[in-house]
């Protein structure tokens, strides 16, 4: 698939409140594995943990395993039932606010438990990971603004005030630095992953999960840079539903949308790896077939046609049939732009509904 997300990654959009309720969920699976990850760290420190006696093994466990492990437990679950029961479907700057509180509060509670360990106060920083989830600027600013406060706390009270200051341990340095690293990075999959499958969505058709008219354009216009760089041909085709018309007055839309989504099989059958479907308008569909002549391009537009014409619909009138025309054109020459170019393959679709329907024209070669 020849699609390049970083083109449409469009960091300026603000997100609505359906985003943010996804992303809040995102935010607590995150934070699920972070605290799995952190339980197993202390669980480790534990082994090599040499008792003196100020702190006994027993006092030790109760200090850094299970009060920061129990702590951040009960701290996620009550957000996480919290979230579910009344703020995932408010506004995104309430969730966004949600999520701050979540995460920084989860943060602290692990600062303040190991006052004693020097890298400890970067925890404090892990919430701004997560800013660019909520895509606005001011809450960058009360995120900066929360984590200098809580920094501040630390330094005026939770550190002259802990119970047990363990004598300075490279072992325990090296593995906070270590956990750290590992809390960045499942933070950084997380904000990457919704990026992705948001921009995915931005780019597909809602009915047919094919790439929409937009996204073809972009791509076709890549291509056409390519044939210009590398002098790589390709070719593009348009299929059209054949008297689609008449299946929506004669079975209903919904019937008409049925037979829409099974394009999408035919096009699969006839589909190489780098090739690129989109939905191009209505029932109409686009192909971009990246290093293919007109020759093979037209082989495989008949593929695709033959398919769908052994599609069989049920209906109250027994069993049927539809057909598609396709109209297939290669990129010979250097176009003006993309729909001057697109042109030449509308122009034999054109010539395949002119000449019967059910058939595959193709354009004349560099017209
Ligand atoms: P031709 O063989 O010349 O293509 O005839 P046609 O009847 O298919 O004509 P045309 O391509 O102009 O018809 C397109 C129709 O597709 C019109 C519109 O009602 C219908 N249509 C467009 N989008 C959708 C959709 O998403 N769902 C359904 N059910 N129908 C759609
Ligand atoms: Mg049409
Ligand atoms: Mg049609």
């Amino acid at each position: 698939m020849g699609i390049h997300m970083k083109k449409y990654i469009n960091t300026s959009r603000r997100i609505n409140t359906k985003e943010s309720e996804e992303w809040g969920f995102i935010v607590i699976n995150a934070l699920k594995k972070v605290w799995l990850a952190t339980l197993i760290i202390e669980l480790f420190l534990f082994i090599f943990f040499q008792p003196n006696e100020e702190c006994s093994r027993a006092y030790y466990f109760y200090l850094f395993v299970a009060r920061p492990s129990i702590g951040q437990g009960v701290w996620l679950a009550a957000a996480d039932i919290l979230f579910k029961k009344c703020i995932k479907s408010k506004s995104h700057r309430i969730v966004s606010l949600f999520m701050m509180i979540l995460v920084s509060g989860f943060a602290a509670i692990a600062v303040w438990v190991h006052t004693s360990v020097g890298l400890m106060p970067v925890a404090l920083l892990f919430p701004m990971v997560l800013c660019p989830f909520y895509r606005d600027w001011k809450m960058m600013v009360l995120q900066a603004g929360i984590s200098t406060a809580l920094y501040a706390a630390y330094q005026g009270y939770f550190l002259p005030y802990s119970p047990y200051l363990p004598p300075e341990n490279l072992l325990i340095d090296v593995t906070i630095f270590a956990g750290c690293t590992f809390v960045t990075l499942v933070l950084e999959e997380q904000v990457n992953l919704s990026y992705i499958l948001q921009e995915e969505k931005s780019v597909r058709d809602s009915l047919t999960h094919l790439y929409n008219h937009e996204t073809f354009y972009e791509e076709l216009e890549y291509h056409m840079k390519r044939y210009e760089e590398k002098k790589e041909t390709f070719s593009v085709m348009i299929a059209d539903i054949d008297n689609f018309k008449k299946v929506n007055d004669t079975y209903g839309h919904a019937f008409g949308d049925e037979v829409i989504r099974k394009v999408v099989v035919a096009f699969a059958e006839g589909h190489g790896n780098n090739d690129f479907s989109a939905r191009y308008g209505g029932e109409e569909f686009a192909m971009i077939l990246p290093k293919r002549g007109i020759e093979e391009a037209a082989g495989i537009a008949e593929n695709i046609r033959k398919k769908f014409e052994e599609i069989a619909f049920q209906t109250e009138l027994g069993e049927k049939h539809f057909t598609l025309s396709i109209g297939v054109a290669e990129y010979t020459k250097i176009y003006e732009n993309a729909s001057t170019f697109f042109e030449q393959a509308d122009k034999a679709l054109y010539e395949a509904k002119r000449s019967g329907k059910n058939r595959v024209c193709c354009a004349k070669s560099a017209e």
